[in-house]
């Protein structure tokens, strides 16, 4: 990159960028791109890392006389991080562009969230491609204010459209709602037993039996090339760059399992339950409840033909006398990977670590497509003599689901906290928890598992006041907390 630049000819940088992947969050690999991007376009840049807390990122700012300001996260407490941050800047007097990215984000977050609580150019960038020229605009004596006027002016539309659409918004009273839920029929429904209650730990699975179950779509998406694996091989646009990336991904995939960069720890487990309403509860195998799972249900007006869904419908209910079960797991890919990382770091290898964080994943994703297999087949033996190939599993045509918290089925990421609990899921498995409920190692995944035939993942979507204060109560805890965790759900200002 150095070497680059001095090429170039042109060692001064055009500006300066702050980036950081906001208080909670530890998700980086776009930011990472992003990063590159801009250096290699001359820019200067200031990468803080993740879980970067707001004082810190407005001090760097000042001390390295800054430019522009960019945040970025991945779950969707960061949505609301992003708006503390926002406001943090205009409250100590900071006026440069704040720039805001990652994959919840949306233009109409920043539009409605973000840029109110900001007296500054506040701008949402979509993707890595489209950051140079966002700076290059904020940056230029000549294009800067016009860009900023036609930026507040399209973002000023977006607000009035979604105070309309919010107030056009269909939605059903809970009790109605509930009315309309998915009903199973019970009386004929014999809920399977697993093979065992309780935990399952797996300590160091094998990672070459993980390779073969990748989902290389998203692989592709992460690195900004467009196209669905395998035919995105031959397409003639991003073709050749995805060949490419292949090739090297297939590369330091050998080594990570050859040279054991990394090692994959899991926990899953089967409990005892039944639903009560829209609540789970989760019972020990002398019948006591361990633990009440708290799932909330779709409120957008619906028929007798489409169910209002909520996660709760899928388990037996209490008084239907029958023991079902639910699951849970927690898996990850990432044992090990910050000692490859700081190798990388210290050989300025920017590309190799954005590949080994991209690859990790996958592994993570496909452990949770391998495990819940093993469940389906083995574990919970629901379906011992199912037969799938891995596109099949990828299009989730198998029966049962693995909806995790913090997903659109189940938004409320605080609920992370019980299934971590009932697995034991820190000593089990190393994985942490952050403030706002993400994992780390980032390459993790953890869910919930559903065996009825009818489950299904489905979005949530907006919910109304009445279910929020009911849900505050089941969950005991405020009403303001609650609706802080399920801001990006409600359908209503706070
Ligand atoms: N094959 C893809 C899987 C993506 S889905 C990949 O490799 O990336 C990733 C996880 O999100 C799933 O394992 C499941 O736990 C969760 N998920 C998907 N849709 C969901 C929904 N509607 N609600 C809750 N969780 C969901």
């Amino acid at each position: 990159l150095e070497k680059e630049k001095a090429a170039a000819g042109d060692t001064r940088a055009k500006g300066k960028i702050v980036m950081a992947t906001v208080k909670g969050d530890v998700h980086d690999i776009g930011k990472n791109i992003v990063g590159v991007v801009l250096q290699c376009n001359s820019y200067d840049v200031v990468d803080l890392g993740v879980m970067v807390p707001y004082q810190k990122i407005l001090d760097t700012a000042k001390a390295e006389n800054a430019d522009i300001i960019g945040l970025s996260g991945l779950i969707t407490p960061s949505l609301e991080e992003m708006t503390t941050v926002a406001r943090e800047m205009k409250r100590q007097g900071l006026t440069l562009p704040l720039l805001i990215g990652g994959a919840t984000t949306s233009k109409v977050h920043t539009a409605v969230k973000v840029a109110p609580n900001y007296d500054g150019p506040v701008i949402h960038v979509l993707d890595a491609s489209r950051a140079v020229g966002v700076a290059s605009n904020l940056l230029s004596d000549s294009l800067k204010d016009g860009y900023v006027t036609q930026i507040a002016d399209e973002y000023e539309v977006l607000r009035d459209k979604h105070a309309n659409r919010k107030k056009a918004d269909n939605q059903a009273a809970i009790a109605d709602a509930r009315t309309n839920g998915f009903k199973a029929d019970w009386t004929d429904y014999d809920p399977a037993a697993p093979a065992f209650t309780g935990l399952k730990v797996f300590e160091d699975y094998d990672l070459a039996e993980l390779v073969t179950r990748i989902d290389w779509t998203p692989f592709f998406r992460t690195w900004e090339l467009a196209g669905t694996w395998p035919t995105i091989m031959d397409d003639p646009k991003v073709g050749e760059a995805a060949r490419n990336l292949k090739a090297d991904a297939d590369a330091m995939l050998q080594k990570i399992v050859g040279e054991k960069w990394l090692s994959a720890r899991a926990v899953i487990g089967f409990f005892p339950a039944n639903s009560v309403g829209d609540d789970v509860e989760v019972y020990d195998d002398d019948g006591k409840t361990v633990t009440t799972l708290n799932f909330l249900r779709q409120q957008m007006q619906k028929d007798a033909k489409r169910p209002n869904f909520c996660l709760a419908d899928f388990v037996a209910p209490k008084d239907s006398g029958k023991t079902d079960y639910v699951g849970g797991f927690a898996v990850t890919a990432g044992i090990g990977i910050e000692k490859k990382l700081a190798e990388f770091k210290a050989n300025h290898d920017d590309y190799s670590d954005i590949l080994l964080k991209a690859l990790a994943d996958r592994l993570a994703e496909a452990f949770a497509e391998r495990m819940h297999e093993r469940v389906r087949k083995e574990f919970w033996a629901y379906a011992p003599g199912e037969d799938l190939s891995n596109d099949d599993l990828i299009h989730e045509k198998y029966q049962g689901i693995r909806p995790a918290p913090g997903y659109p089925a189940c938004p409320d990421h605080t609920e992370k906290r019980k299934l971590f609990d009932l697995l034991q899921a820190e000593i089990n498995t190393g994985i942490e928890l952050t403030e706002s409920f993400a994992m780390t190692p980032t390459a993790a995944v953890s869910g919930f598992y559903f065996a009825h035939p009818d489950s299904q993942y489905f979005g949530l979507g907006r919910i109304s006041k009445d279910q929020v204060e009911d849900y505050a109560k089941r969950k005991g805890q405020d009403l303001e907390t609650t609706e802080r965790w399920l801001a990006p759900n409600l359908v209503y200002d706070r």
